[in-house]
């Protein structure tokens, strides 16, 4: 590894890559991404790029010769063929060793429960086998790989509800779990640098709807018992991970006050988007300071709360929605990202918004005008 980590290699090119290439200058670094095509969000601010799939390997050992050090914008690569970079001295941050119990979502599952780390009731179903009668419905079923925003995460309430997905789904081996009537739904954002410093972000309330994020309110308001329990389980995984990198981490909080751990993304995450107009460092600035050997920096906040809404495809289009954008931008304390995305389509995340507000009790209000603005069609 090079004594100085100046140019920094990030697997995916999309809107986490973006960021994380926007807040690179300010650290003096410069960013190399490994992307498919040439109006990925990130390409525009790139030094270079790679152009090919994520998970093409020959195409990272290419990257690898264009910088000091690789992180990921998306985990979904080909763990086998990168060990054998790694093994050539090629510097991955995270470690390989901390994403490979996380890729496949059952044995996260295991993973955590061996950990002592709580999580819902789950199953491993094999494709030749039936229903576990222990887990009764309503109840999840999930892909064991490659899931993302809801895609290969069902929740069914019927038998021949559960036996359509599988079969759509081509009856793969899945993960299934038992239905969290959860209270809310949380997220932590933490990370862990080479000198095994740990810091963690304020804990954030998500709220999805048909399993997508749609707004992120921060902190979310919770015991003091409950933010303990999320900085233990953070705490815990990382270490046990010995992760050089920062991490999402979803969360349910349960009625009876339990935290359980939903889903480890090792990576910047959606929940934490906020962090960019609302911390001291943004979870992107945090990640490109692990990466290059900094020290971590401070995740106080900057105001008091804030909240962020993800701009969603509603349609098929090429706009660039420039009104909408500018009736946001009037919103006081407002900040809108917008991807560059080429074309919307529905459910695409193609910008958010986020605004720092001084009383939490207003962040659903301002989330809902915002909505008002994005959704509502001329
Ligand atoms: P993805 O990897 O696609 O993000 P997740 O596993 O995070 O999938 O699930 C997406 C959403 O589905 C969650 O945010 C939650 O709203 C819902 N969900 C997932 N698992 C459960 C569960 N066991 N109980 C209740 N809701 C769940």
């Amino acid at each position: 590894m090079k004594a100085s980590i100046d140019r920094v290699g990030i697997i995916g090119g999309g809107q986490l890559a973006w960021m994380m290439a926007k807040e690179a200058p300010s650290l003096g670094l410069q960013v190399v991404v490994q992307t498919p095509h040439s109006d990925d969000p990130a390409v525009e601010l790139a030094t270079e790029t790679v152009f090919a799939e994520i998970a093409d390997a020959k195409a990272t050992a290419t990257l690898a010769e264009k910088c000091d050090a690789i992180t990921f914008e998306n985990e979904f690569v080909d763990l086998e063929e990168l060990s054998k970079l790694a093994d050539r001295g090629v510097c991955f941050r995270p470690h390989l060793s901390a994403l490979k119990p996380l890729l496949d979502k059952y044995h996260q599952r295991c993973f955590l429960r061996d950990w002592g780390l709580p999580v819902p009731q789950f199953f491993k179903l094999e494709p030749t086998e039936t229903r576990p009668a222990e887990c009764s419905f309503p109840l999840v079923m999930k892909a064991r790989r490659h899931g993302y925003d809801g895609q290969g995460t069902a929740i069914v309430s019927t038998q021949s509800e559960f036996d359509a997905v599988w079969q759509r789904w081509g009856n793969p081996s899945i993960l299934v779990e038992a239905f969290v009537p959860f209270d809310r739904e949380l997220a932590a954002i933490a990370a862990r640098n080479r000198a095994g410093e740990f810091a963690i972000y304020p804990i954030v309330e998500t709220q999805q709807e048909a399993q997508v994020c749609r707004r992120v309110i921060a902190p979310a308001h919770l015991s003091d018992t409950a933010i303990a329990q999320c900085h233990s389980i953070a705490k815990t995984l990382l270490e046990k991970l010995e992760v050089v990198g920062l991490f999402g981490i979803e969360l349910f909080l349960t009625r009876d006050e339990k935290i359980l751990v939903n889903e480890i993304a090792p990576r910047t995450h959606n929940s934490g988007h906020f962090s960019l107009d609302a911390c001291e460092t943004s979870q992107f600035a945090q990640l490109l300071r692990v990466v290059s050997d900094r020290p971590l920096g401070s995740t106080a906040m900057k105001s008091n709360a804030a909240v962020m809404v993800n701009l969603l495809g509603y349609e098929v289009s090429r706009s660039d929605y420039r009104e909408k954008r500018s009736a946001m931008e009037a919103i006081p304390n407002a900040t809108v990202y917008w991807y560059g995305k080429t074309e919307s389509r529905p459910g695409r995340k193609l910008g958010h918004v986020t605004v720092l507000v001084e009383n939490p009790s207003i962040a659903m209000e301002i989330a809902r005008s915002i909505e008002t603005i994005w959704y509502s069609h001329a």
